[in-house]
């Protein structure tokens, strides 16, 4: 009974992130997706507008949770009773930066696995920064996200550009 983190900024949430949570269904009791609070990266959606998105477009199953956490992920892992860190690899040039970050992950909590799905090839491309991008510069995105995402993601931009 392996319960997975699957952690990241979902800023915002898109097809390829639903896949990786269908993906992880089939290999795990339960996945929980958690949004980071004290990413690097500055955000463009309120950490509130992801998480409510996320609840919106991910399956509505009791297998599946939305939460966010401060910290390092292996020690809300620790704490919360999570076995394995879900994520996802897009293209060799994830691998880099994801093996990386395994690696000090399992230096620090060894009995912490970290686990790389791979999403559908037709999400393979697909990332939050360059859908940003599209929507910012007018073009079409329905293809990789679902239509309440979008709706508020053009709302956002059209307030902040
Ligand atoms: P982070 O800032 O942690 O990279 P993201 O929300 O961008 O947060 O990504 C979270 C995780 O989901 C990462 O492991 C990333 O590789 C994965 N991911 C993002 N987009 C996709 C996609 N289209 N297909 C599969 N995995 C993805």
């Amino acid at each position: 009974m392996v319960r997975a983190l699957y952690p990241g900024s979902f800023d915002p949430v898109t097809n390829g992130h639903i896949d990786l949570v269908q993906r992880g269904l089939a290999l795990f009791e339960t996945v929980t997706v958690a949004v980071a609070a004290n990413i690097g990266k500055q955000a463009l959606l309120p950490i509130e507008d992801r998480l409510q998105l996320l609840r919106t477009v991910l399956p509505r199953t009791e297998r599946v949770q939305v939460t966010t956490f401060r910290g390092l992920v292996v020690d809300f892992c620790k704490q919360n009773g999570y076995g394995v860190i879900l994520r996802g690899l897009r293209t060799i040039a994830d691998f880099e930066y994801e093996y990386q970050m395994a690696l000090t992950n399992r230096h620090m909590r060894p009995d912490v696995e970290t686990v790389f799905v791979m999403p559908s090839v037709q999400y393979s491309y697909v990332s939050s920064s360059l859908i940003k991008d599209v929507v910012r510069n007018g073009g079409d995105v329905s293809a990789f996200l679902p239509a309440p995402v979008e709706k508020v993601l053009r709302a956002r931009l059209q307030a902040s550009p």
